[in-house]
C-alpha cells in the first residue's frame, strides 16, 4: 500500500475542488487533488449557460442588486435555503465574477448600441449605454427578475474550469487522476484522509491529510437518464454517509431540467429560453403562456418541468419511438445568434440527433439534472459530524438552493463554497488541528477496502449481475421517484430498493478483478448508490408535502406548518436497510416564507413566530 501525506486533500477536480485547492495553496498549504479523470474533463466543463451575479451592466439588468438576487434565490428554493448562506453568496458573487475575469475568463462583454431580444413571445429592442462598453454582460435565465447571468457564449463551464486548472497549476497544486476514493479515513471524531483505488492497476493508496474536502459533484447518474457526466455517481456522499457520523441533507430534493435532448439526454442550456426560445407542443402551441402567464418559459425549473409533464399527460406531447416529447424552438433567434451565443447547442443537436437548430425544432423532455441534496455542512463548509472534513460544490448541502436551484447559481456556488472551504480549512489547520495519525486507524481503513475487493473477486457462489442490478435501481428511480411522486409508488420503490440492497450482497463478477476493471469499480460502488437511492426515496416518502422539485400528487401544497425543515439522512450502521432521519429548520434571517409568485403556489402557512414544527 502506497501512502501519501499532504496538508490538504481535495476529493474532486471540478470547479469546486480546484477553487478550494487554489485557496488553500494560496494560503501556503501543500494541496493534493484526487480525481477519477483528468481534472479538466470534470463535469463542470460541460456547464453551458453561465453564472449569476448582480452586476447590473447591461440595459436589461438596470435596477438589479444583491437584494433582488437574494430574494430570487430564496423564492427559487421554495424557502428551503439557509438565508445566511444566500446572503453571503449574493454579496460575494460580484467580486467572484471579477476575480474570474482577472484570472482569465473571456466573459461576453457589453457592446454599446441597440439590440433586439425576445420576451414573452415579442421581439423587443433595448440599448446598451456607451459608458458600459466592455463591461461583463449578462443574459436572462429562469426564475430571476433581471438579466443576471454572466457567460462565455454557451461554454461557460469550459472556460471556467480550464482557467481554474491553470491557476491551480500556477500555485503548485498536485492533481492525482484516475483514482477513485472508496472511503474516508477517520477515528470517529477526526477525518484523517481517504483510501483511494488506482483505476489503472487496481492497487490501494492511503492519502493522509490535516483537512479533507469532498468536492465530488452530483449524483445524477444513479437515475440512468441524466444530463450529468457519467462519473457523477454520488460516491462523495456515500463515503461521508458510510462513516455513520455524517448526515446528507435534503436528498429528496432532485432537480429535473426542462430541456434535455431526446433521446440522448444531453442538456441544451436554459440560456436557450433565456435568449427567447419557446416550448411548443404537438400543435406548435406555446403552452407555458397558458400555465404561467407571468414567467412563461422562464419560471423556475421545477415549475416548467412539471408543467411540461402535465401537458404531455393531457396527450399534447409529440409522439416518438422514445415516447412523447415537446419541442424547444430557437429558430427565430437567428443564425448569427445561434452560431455565436448558442454554438455548443448548435453542435450538440447537429452531432447527437441530426437536428439543425437554425431550421428545425429540438425534441426535449425534462430529465434529472442537479442534486440539491448532499453532504451537510455549516456556513464554513465544515461537514457535520467529523472535524477536518469539508464539502464544496454540488456534492455539498451548504444549503443555498433548498428544494430548487436557480439556473446559473451552481457554477457560482462552486466558486463561493470552494473559496470558503479553502480559507476555513486553512484557519482550522493553523489554529485547531491537534491530531496525531494513528497507524492502526489507517491500516484498518485500507484493510477494510482490500477485504471488500477480495471478497468480490473471490466469491464464487454469488448469482447477481452488477450491471443488471444497477439498471433495476435506475428504473425504480425513473418510474417511481421522478417529477411526480405519490405515497403508494414511493412505498413500492422503497421495498424494491431494499430488495436490491440485499441482492447486492450476492454479486457474481465475470472478471478477475485485476488492472483497470470497470466491473469491480461498479461492484464497489453499487451498494452505496442503492443506499443513496434509498435516502432519496424514503426521504420523499416521509415528506408529505410539495416543495420546489419535490412534488407529491397526494400532498400538493407546501406545508410550512409541518415541513419547513431540512431532512438529515444518516446511515448509522452498515447493516441498516434504511436511513435514519433527523430534521432541522432552515435559517430564516430576512425573508419570511411566502408565495413564490409563480407555479402552483399552494401554501399551508405556519404561524410566523414559530416557523414550522419540525
Ligand atoms: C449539462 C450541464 C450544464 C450545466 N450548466 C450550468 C450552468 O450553465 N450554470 C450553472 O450554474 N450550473 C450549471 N450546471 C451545474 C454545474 O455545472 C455543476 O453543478 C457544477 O459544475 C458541479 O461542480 P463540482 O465541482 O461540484 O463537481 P464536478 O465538476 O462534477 O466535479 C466532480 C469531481 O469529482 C471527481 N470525483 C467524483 N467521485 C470521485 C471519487 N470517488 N474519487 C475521486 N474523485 C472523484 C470527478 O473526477 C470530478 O473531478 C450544469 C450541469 C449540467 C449537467
Amino acid at each position: 500500500m502506497e501512502k501519501f501525506i499532504t496538508d490538504v486533500l481535495i476529493i474532486g477536480g471540478g470547479l469546486a475542488g480546484e477553487r478550494a485547492a487554489v485557496e488553500a495553496a494560496m494560503r501556503g498549504h501543500n494541496v493534493t487533488v484526487l480525481s477519477l479523470i483528468p481534472a479538466r474533463r470534470s463535469h463542470s466543463c460541460a456547464a453551458q449557460g453561465g453564472m449569476q451575479a448582480a452586476l447590473g451592466n447591461t440595459a436589461k439588468a438596470e435596477g438589479d442588486n444583491i437584494d433582488v438576487h437574494f430574494a430570487d434565490t430564496i423564492k427559487g428554493s421554495d424557502w428551503g435555503a439557509d438565508q445566511d448562506r444566500v446572503r453571503l453568496f449574493v454579496e460575494a458573487m460580484p467580486w467572484v465574477v471579477r476575480q474570474m475575469d482577472h484570472w482569465g475568463i473571456p466573459w461576453n462583454r457589453v457592446v454599446p448600441g441597440k439590440f433586439t431580444y425576445f420576451n414573452k413571445g415579442q421581439k423587443l429592442e433595448a440599448e446598451d449605454k456607451k459608458e458600459k462598453e466592455g463591461l461583463i454582460t449578462q443574459r436572462d435565465f429562469g426564475g430571476v427578475s433581471f438579466w443576471r447571468c454572466a457567460y462565455t457564449a454557451d461554454g461557460t463551464g469550459h472556460t471556467l474550469l480550464y482557467t481554474m486548472d491553470s491557476v491551480a497549476a500556477k500555485y503548485g497544486v498536485k492533481v492525482h487522476d484516475r483514482l477513485e476514493v472508496l472511503s474516508l479515513i477517520h477515528d470517529g471524531t477526526n477525518c484523517l484522509g481517504a483510501v483511494a483505488r488506482d483505476l489503472r492497476n487496481g492497487t490501494l493508496r492511503a492519502y493522509l491529510a490535516k483537512a479533507t474536502v469532498i468536492a465530488t459533484g452530483g449524483f445524477g447518474r444513479i437515475y440512468g437518464k441524466s444530463t450529468n457526466a457519467i462519473q457523477n455517481e454520488g460516491t462523495g456522499c456515500v463515503i461521508a454517509m458510510d462513516t455513520g457520523k455524517v448526515p446528507l441533507g435534503n436528498m429528496e430534493a432532485v432537480q429535473f431540467h426542462p430541456t434535455a435532448v431526446v433521446p440522448v439526454w444531453i442538456l441544451v442550456t436554459e440560456g436557450c429560453r433565456g435568449d427567447g426560445g419557446y416550448l411548443l407542443d404537438k400543435n406548435d402551441h406555446r403552452f407555458m403562456v397558458d400555465y404561467e402567464p407571468a414567467k412563461q418559459e422562464l419560471a423556475s425549473r421545477d415549475v416548467v418541468s412539471r408543467r411540461m409533464m402535465q401537458h404531455i399527460r393531457k396527450g399534447l406531447g409529440v409522439d416518438s419511438p422514445y415516447g412523447p416529447h415537446l419541442w424547444l424552438d430557437i429558430r427565430h433567434l437567428g443564425k448569427q445568434h445561434l452560431e455565436t451565443k448558442l454554438r455548443e447547442v448548435l453542435d450538440i443537436c447537429k452531432y447527437f440527433v441530426g437536428v439543425d437548430v437554425i431550421t428545425q425544432k429540438i425534441p426535449v423532455l425534462p430529465t434529472q439534472h442537479y442534486s440539491m441534496g448532499g453532504v451537510r455542512t455549516n456556513i464554513d463548509c465544515a461537514v457535520y459530524g467529523l472535524r477536518g472534513l469539508y464539502a464544496a460544490g454540488e456534492a455539498g448541502c451548504w444549503d443555498m438552493h433548498g428544494f430548487n436551484r436557480l439556473g446559473g447559481n451552481s457554477l457560482a456556488e462552486t466558486l463561493v463554497t470552494g473559496w470558503i472551504a479553502g480559507s476555513k480549512l486553512s484557519e482550522f489547520i493553523k489554529n485547531e488541528f491537534d491530531v496525531s495519525f494513528s497507524d492502526k486507524v489507517i491500516e484498518e481503513a485500507v484493510a477494510k477496502q482490500q477485504a471488500r475487493i477480495d471478497r468480490l473477486v473471490n466469491t464464487k457462489d454469488g448469482n447477481e449481475s452488477v450491471y443488471a442490478l444497477r439498471t433495476e435501481m435506475e428504473n425504480v428511480l425513473l418510474d417511481k421517484v421522478h417529477i411526480f411522486r405519490n405515497g403508494p409508488a414511493l412505498e413500492e420503490a422503497v421495498k424494491q430498493l431494499r430488495d436490491l440492497l440485499n441482492r447486492a450482497k450476492k454479486l457474481k463478477l465475470n472478471s478477475d478483478g485485476k488492472w483497470a476493471n470497470p466491473e469491480v469499480a461498479l461492484a464497489l460502488k453499487l451498494p452505496g448508490m442503492i443506499r443513496l437511492a434509498l435516502c432519496i426515496t424514503y426521504g420523499a416518502l416521509k415528506r408529505t408535502e410539495s416543495r420546489g422539485s419535490h412534488y407529491r400528487e397526494d400532498f400538493p401544497a407546501r406545508d410550512d406548518v409541518n415541513w419547513l425543515s431540512r431532512t438529515l439522512a444518516y446511515w448509522k450502521n452498515p447493516d441498516d436497510e434504511l436511513p435514519t432521519f433527523e430534521y432541522e429548520k432552515p435559517v430564516i434571517t430576512e425573508l419570511p416564507p411566502g408565495s413564490r409568485g409563480y407555479g402552483e403556489s399552494k401554501v399551508i402557512s405556519a404561524d410566523k413566530n414559530e416557523g414550522g414544527k419540525k
